[in-house]
């Protein structure tokens, strides 16, 4: 019985240029739905998608990315940013890889949250220091 995962990949400098879906389709047998994906050669990147195949195949493909120097983040998390506590103080910024926790207007300062962008990679979460950003994951 096939099932599906959904996963983020994150790739430091140094694995941005290896075929990783490549190997994952060839070598795992599994079907990838990439919905957003940022990897630019020289930099760091991301890949938020669904993986579809085997649950042995997954795992395989687990212990293979393991190897490499991706990290990786399974399941559907979910985000939640609350607006009431949320102080505006940016520290999220740098640590939000698609721009969904931003400066929407730089003249005042006000961090808004665009869900539509959000891969749910959770750095976030860490990274607030007032408790704004949560998953009930
Ligand atoms: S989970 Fe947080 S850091 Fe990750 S993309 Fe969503 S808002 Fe940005
Ligand atoms: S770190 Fe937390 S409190 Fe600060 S801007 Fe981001 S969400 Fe708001």
């Amino acid at each position: 019985m096939s099932i599906t995962k959904k996963i983020y990949l994150y790739f430091p400098k140094s694995e941005t240029e290896k075929p990783i879906v490549y190997q994952l389709v060839k070598d795992f047998n599994l079907i990838i739905n990439i919905f957003r994906a940022k990897v630019t050669p020289e930099e760091e990147g991301y890949l938020s998608l669904d993986v579809t195949g085997q649950e042995a195949d997954i795992e395989r493909a687990f212990a293979y990315l393991s190897t490499l120097e991706v990290v990786i983040h399974v399941g559907n998390k979910g985000l939640r940013w609350d607006a009431e506590r949320c102080t505006h103080c940016g520290a999220c910024v740098v640590h939000c890889p698609t721009g969904a926790l931003a400066f929407a207007d730089t003249a005042t300062r006000r961090l808004a949250f665009t869900e539509d962008v959000c891969v749910e990679c959770h750095a976030c979460i860490p990274a607030c220091p007032f408790g704004a950003c949560s998953s009930s994951f």
